[in-house]
């Protein structure tokens, strides 16, 4: 089968990051900004950065509504940080008039570790991870306040006066995380969305695996 198309929303934020983690995992990344672009791919990820400044481009670039419609329709989709308060239903702490992409039944409290703690590191046991826990790097993050029955929760925080808070999340081909692993040389978060979007593909052209 063909490697897979994966398309890093490339509006803001820590794009170069995510496009060489996803070759690494050997996926074809290619950066995102025309809705062209997002027609092209069999998997998208909505990097860390600035949500508000994310989803006001996304908007003005005519990305959101294909964003929405393609994540609603099984698009495979990996958010980390703001890319998580991305892909939330619901989120807490942002602008009134912040929209979403959505797809996952989550609320999202932004900034939730307090303004103090701008960035911190912190060792998690990540559900379905071989190889021990993720050291995940954490910048002014959001977590999940909330999950939906069909979210699967993934990692916690361990300890601190975070302790238990939600960090990572999956439902059906949507991930999302609080941290940002693409800020270190552990794979293992994209190896697993690349695992998925195969899949995916694999289940949407059943008879390229002939070929
Ligand atoms: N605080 C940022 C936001 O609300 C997210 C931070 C990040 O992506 N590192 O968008």
């Amino acid at each position: 089968m063909r490697a897979p198309v994966i398309g890093v929303l490339a509006l803001q934020g820590d794009v170069r990051e995510h496009l060489a983690a996803l070759r690494e995992q050997g996926a074809e990344a290619v950066p995102v900004r025309r809705p062209e672009e997002l027609a092209g791919v069999d998997g998208v990820v909505l990097p860390g950065g600035e949500s508000t400044t994310i989803v006001k481009l996304a908007a003005r670039f005519g990305l959101l509504e294909p964003l929405r419609a393609a994540v609603r329709d099984g698009l495979p989709a990996y958010g980390s940080c703001a890319g998580m308060i991305l892909l939330a239903d619901r989120i807490l702490d942002a602008p009134p008039d912040q929209e979403t992409v959505g797809g996952l039944d989550v609320t999202v409290r932004r900034n939730a570790f307090g303004r103090q703690v701008d960035s911190f590191e912190a060792d998690l046991a990540f559900e379905g991870l071989a190889g021990g826990a993720v050291h995940a790097v954490f910048i002014r993050a959001p977590w999940v306040e909330e999950a939906g029955e069909g979210v699967e929760v993934l990692g916690r925080v361990v300890g601190g006066t975070a302790d238990g808070r939600i960090v990572a999340v999956r439902q059906g081909n949507v991930v999302a995380t609080s941290f940002h692993p693409e800020l270190t040389g552990d794979r293992r978060v994209h190896a697993l969305f690349v695992e998925i979007v195969r899949r995916h593909l694999a289940e949407q052209s059943p008879s390229e695996e002939n070929s």
